[in-house]
């Protein structure tokens, strides 16, 4: 992943920042395909020139309406020990995305105070 790309994903899970991991856990229990959904056929062969659990990761993940907050729900309470397909995303890409974050996050709460939120 490039670091544009990276930013984007870091702006979005700011967004959920202030938002307890119970929170972001009913939402994706409530709502994740993967809770929701049982999935047909078998997942699709992994292009070997990327990483098999990228592929899967974006075949599982399709189409989740709680990508986002199953993501931030992941780095907030597995950190980098993350393992397996969260939010779209292979374990190795999150923990790459987890040191990223951390930082920004403690770059943040440096400079502003976060009350908890909820989610629509
Ligand atoms: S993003 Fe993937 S792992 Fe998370 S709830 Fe949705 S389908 Fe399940």
């Amino acid at each position: 992943m490039t670091g544009d790309q990276w930013d984007d994903v870091l702006r979005c899970l700011a967004e959920f920042d202030p938002v307890p991991s119970d929170v972001l856990r009913h939402a994706v229990e409530r709502d994740g395909l993967c809770h929701t959904t049982h999935r047909e056929g078998d997942p699709p062969e992994p292009d070997t020139a990327d990483d098999p659990d990228r592929a899967l990761a974006a075949h599982f993940c399709a189409g989740c309406p709680v990508q986002d907050e199953c993501l931030a729900l992941e780095l907030h309470t597995a950190g980098a020990e993350t393992h397996g397909i969260w939010g779209g995303f292979a374990e190795d890409d999150r923990r790459a995305l987890h040191h990223i974050w951390a930082r920004h996050r403690f770059a943040d709460s440096e400079t502003s105070d976060h009350e908890g939120g909820s989610l629509s």
